[in-house]
Parts: structure tokens; sequence; C-alpha cells
């Protein structure tokens, strides 16, 4: 896993309201800090989204991601409820403390999860 530490585009982000600590974009976790000064539960989280990106490839990831934030925004008009409800973040979030999750993990995991 490729990691950069004290990201530009994350410093970019942060610049908006947007707060991010990290992001996983094409194989690479982009980190707001240093890896050393991560939490491991963020690393975890990560790590899964790389897995998700992997086995779908980023373009269907992408379109998956927003496709299902936009369905979920549209229904409760709240950046955070639709986040959070997007299939791929839920799998992230549930699984996040389990650090042997990707060890066992089923394939496209995150489909069983989807919220209609
Ligand atoms: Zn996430």
């Amino acid at each position: 896993m490729k990691f950069v530490e004290k990201s530009l585009i994350i410093r970019l982000l942060n610049k908006t309201p947007m707060r991010i600590i990290a992001m996983t974009f094409n194989g690479k976790i982009y980190l707001k800090d240093t890896l050393e000064k991560t939490n491991s539960i963020t690393i975890n989280h990560e790590k899964i989204h790389a897995v998700q990106q992997a086995e779908v490839g980023m373009t269907r990831f992408l379109y998956l991601y927003f496709k299902d934030f936009f369905k979920h925004w549209i229904k409760s008009h709240s950046w955070a409820n639709a986040y959070y409800k997007i299939s791929f973040e839920q799998e992230a979030y549930q699984n996040q403390y389990n650090f042997k999750y990707l060890e066992t993990r089923r394939h496209r995991a995150w489909e069983r999860r989807v919220i209609k």
C-alpha cells in the first residue's frame, strides 16, 4: 500500500467546508498528516476502500460512490446522511475496527449494503 503523507490535495480540500483526514484513490492512500500520526482505524478504513476500488476499478467505483451519494442526498438533503449511506462507506465504517477484516472479507461485500 502506498501512502502520500501531508497530501497537498487534502490540504486544498480542507480549505473548503470539507474536513478530510484521509482518502484513497487508485491504490494510494492520501493522508492529511504523517502515517505515524494517523489513527490506525482511519488507515484500516482507507485500506477497505483500496480493496473496493481494486475490485471494481476506479471509474466504476467513483460512478457507484457518487450515484449512491446523490440518491441519498436527494432523499434527505443532508450531506452527512448521504455520505454515511454510501454502500462503500457502510462497509468501511462497519469494519474499520476489525484489523483482520480484509483477510476474511467476501468479494464485493459492499453490494450487500445497498440501502434503497
Ligand atoms: Zn470512507
